[in-house]
């Protein structure tokens, strides 16, 4: 059984979904605006959000980034028909899936069933990168080299956990400023090539390993074999 939260404001939708939902076995809350839709959300423990896009006092996109800041719960966006834009954002905004109105209830079921699925899968994995020697845990920020604590600044490690996540991915340096530094940095566009080099120094250099391979013209790439 599992704790299905609908924030949805056409109340005839809401129900049906309700309903079904309820049938398959599932608990199951509403709420009809966003305002109350985010605090049910932050405030129970649900296993899965529907969320619709447009909603009054507080659209959905808004409240699925309100939610992502504490939550990794699965989310599956209701869209109109049509609104590519919709679709676009929610998933920028950390939405699982979307699916559009109208929609057969199979469907949704069984999108939800997939998201669900995943989670499960998820949440039993835990949150480190490991590749060779080097392991990165993204719960406590830590960065170890044979166990052994590596001090990393913010920038640094943001850069090596793009770098990780995205292993055997050549990465190239516009990317990297963007994910590493924000889409509204501004400042010198060799940044990234200056973190990566004190990366070396503290990682590389120091243990005699050769993790971030340079892409002559493109980029950084970290290699698993
Ligand atoms: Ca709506």
């Amino acid at each position: 059984m599992s704790k299905i939260l609908i924030i949805e404001d056409e109340a005839n939708i809401a129900r049906f979904i309700e309903l079904e939902l309820k049938h398959e076995g599932n608990e199951v809350a509403k709420a009809l605006d966003g305002r109350t839709g985010l605090d049910m959300a932050l405030a129970g423990d649900y296993d899965l959000i529907l969320l619709d896009v447009m909603l009054p006092v507080l659209n959905g996109l808004e409240v699925l980034r309100r939610i992502r800041l504490e939550s990794e719960v699965p989310v599956i966006m209701l869209t109109a028909r049509d609104a590519v834009m919709d679709k676009v954002s929610g998933l920028d905004a950390g939405a699982d899936d979307y699916i559009t109105k109208p929609f057969a209830i199979e469907e949704l079921l069984a999108r939800i069933r997939v998201a669900l699925k995943k989670r499960g899968t998820t949440s039993v994995k835990s949150n480190k990168i490991e590749i060779g020697s080097v392991s990165l845990d993204e719960d406590r920020h830590e960065v170890t080299v044979n166990g052994e604590n590596v001090e990393l600044s913010n920038r640094e490690f943001e850069l090596l956990h793009t770098l990780m996540k995205n292993k055997n991915i050549v990465m190239d340096r516009d990317k990297l400023m963007n994910l590493v530094c924000g889409y509204d940095y501004m400042g010198e566009t060799n940044i990234i090539d200056v973190y990566i080099r004190y990366l070396r120094t503290k990682i590389d250099d120091k243990y005699g390993i050769k993790l971030i391979t340079t892409v002559r013209g493109v980029g950084y790439i970290i290699k698993e074999d």
